[in-house]
């Protein structure tokens, strides 16, 4: 374990980098004052491509002509063996970006309270698993779960255990370390849907790692997934006057090494059936993939019961060319090298609402600064200050909650958005003369989504 205890570092959220970003709050100077950021970083070696990207690229272009942007995207942060997301540990300030629960505790934290209040709201089922999807360094998930041993007393009855969803295995050993210590182990067999599994070391819960959502046992679930919608792959359309045609990557002709965006001259599979008829933007980014996995957490929800917060940056169906590449905190061509630099557009909350059809009841987006301050940011803040005297950790609470909730910094470009039961906003029914039955209990408001008064 390194800290880097008193180390001023540069960096910041992909979320301000975007083309369209204004540029005075393009740079942040961070103190990264405590353990927040204590990871061990990958070998060297994990953090090298282990084969060219841009060779693999390029030899399937010439084989079958240009490919769509989605499998563009897809071979270049999740190919199994030289994909982005799957050499190592690209987070944090040492790596190319930085996310809100590796900037603050009190943001997982927060999450954490959300995941019982919905458990609570649900009427306490026996069974509760904390499902996360593309967990990172494991941070949120340890700060949610350290409020889960927190309130054990309230989870007493619930069987609860940890299901991680990650497609790389190099991060699956981070967030192992983070939250398991040594106590993990890999599968024998390659198709195990379980790949790794584990013990937490506060409270011995049972921690599973899946490689697809598919895979997660049914039951009762929160999940959880903060900056993975945006990771998923993205096609790309471009209004002309022939109709909608899909923009693909080719090879730059004079200059096998460089790739390039073409427009399709015909109408593809993707562009005749992803662009909505009453379409009005002359440019737009579908991601299919994030629509499938919002139908499969919509029907689990109905099915098993559960709820899903999904946290990032995004827009309502309005924005046109987000896609957008990182390297080392910087913004980097999409184009070049494939592979050695994450790749990143903004997630359309109305789609995923389209796509999580009738079965769910859908609440939000709303801002990070929102829900945040809903869920009580403000007096979680003061409690740490209170308990704090020394002034450099007190600087730093201060600035990381200015960080999250400022809406020039994170408070306005993220949101959040939840997919419930629809139970669970259901009114009380009530019998004749308007009494309440008796068993149906008074709703809990959703937290996050509404101003809780704690009067
Ligand atoms: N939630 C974390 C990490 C965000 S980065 C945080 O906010 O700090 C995106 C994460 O999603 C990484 O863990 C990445 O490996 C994972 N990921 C990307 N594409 C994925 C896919 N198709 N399936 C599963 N995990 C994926």
């Amino acid at each position: 374990m390194r800290s880097l205890t008193s180390k001023s570092v540069h960096f910041i959220s992909r979320a301000f980098l975007h083309p369209a970003a204004t540029s005075s709050s393009s740079s942040v100077r961070w103190r990264a004052g405590r353990c927040r950021f204590c990871s061990s970083s990958p070998p060297e070696d994990e953090r090298k491509p282990r084969a060219s990207m841009l060779r693999h690229l390029t030899s399937k272009i010439k084989a079958t002509g240009p490919i769509p942007v989605a499998e563009y995207m897809r071979e270049s942060l999740t190919n199994p063996v030289t994909g982005y997301y799957v050499r190592g540990d690209v987070l944090g300030p040492q790596g190319d970006f930085i996310t809100s629960p590796e900037i603050s505790q009190i943001f997982g934290e927060l999450v954490g309270v959300w995941c019982i209040s919905e458990w609570m709201g649900a009427g306490r089922p026996a069974q509760l698993q904390l499902v996360e999807l593309g967990p990172g360094r494991g941070s949120l998930a340890a700060d949610v779960l350290r409020v889960f041993g927190q309130l054990r007393s309230v989870l007493a009855e619930a069987s609860v255990s940890v299901h991680l969803v990650e497609v790389s295995p190099a991060l699956s050993r981070v967030q192992a370390r983070r939250l398991t210590g040594e106590q993990s182990r890999e599968a024998d067999g390659e198709d195990e849907p379980v790949y790794r599994r584990g013990r937490t070391t506060t409270g011995g819960l049972p921690v599973s790692w899946y490689r697809r959502l598919d895979d997660v046992p049914a039951g009762f679930s929160v999940y959880v997934a903060h900056e993975f919608f945006d990771a998923l792959p993205i096609h790309k359309f471009q209004r002309t006057e022939k109709g909608w045609r899909e923009v693909m990557v080719d090879i730059e002709p004079d200059e096998p090494e460089r790739l390039r965006f073409v427009v399709a001259p015909t109408p593809t599979l993707a562009s005749s059936t992803l662009v909505q008829a009453d379409e009005k933007r002359n440019h737009v980014e579908v991601c299919p993939e994030g629509g499938v996995i919002i139908q499969q957490l919509a029907n689990r929800i109905s099915e098993s019961g559960g709820a899903a917060l999904i946290a990032d940056y995004g827009h309502d169906g309005t924005k046109t060319d987000t896609f957008r590449g990182f390297k080392g905190h910087q913004l980097h061509d999409v184009l070049a090298s494939p592979g050695l630099a994450d790749l990143t557009a903004d997630v359309d909350f109305s789609y995923l609402r389209r796509m999580a059809g009738e079965g769910v009841a859908c609440l939000g987006p709303v801002t990070q600064r929102t829900f945040l301050k809903n869920m009580g940011i403000d007096t979680r803040l003061q409690v740490l200050l209170r308990s704090c005297s020394d002034p450099a950790t007190r600087k730093q609470l201060i600035q990381s909650y200015d960080m999250l909730t400022s809406p020039s910094k994170m408070g306005e470009r993220f949101h959040f958005f939840s997919l419930l039961s629809p139970s669970r906003l259901a009114e009380p029914k009530r019998t004749e003369g308007l009494k309440m039955e008796k068993k149906s209990p008074a709703q809990l408001p959703v937290a996050g989504f509404t101003e809780l008064s704690f009067s």
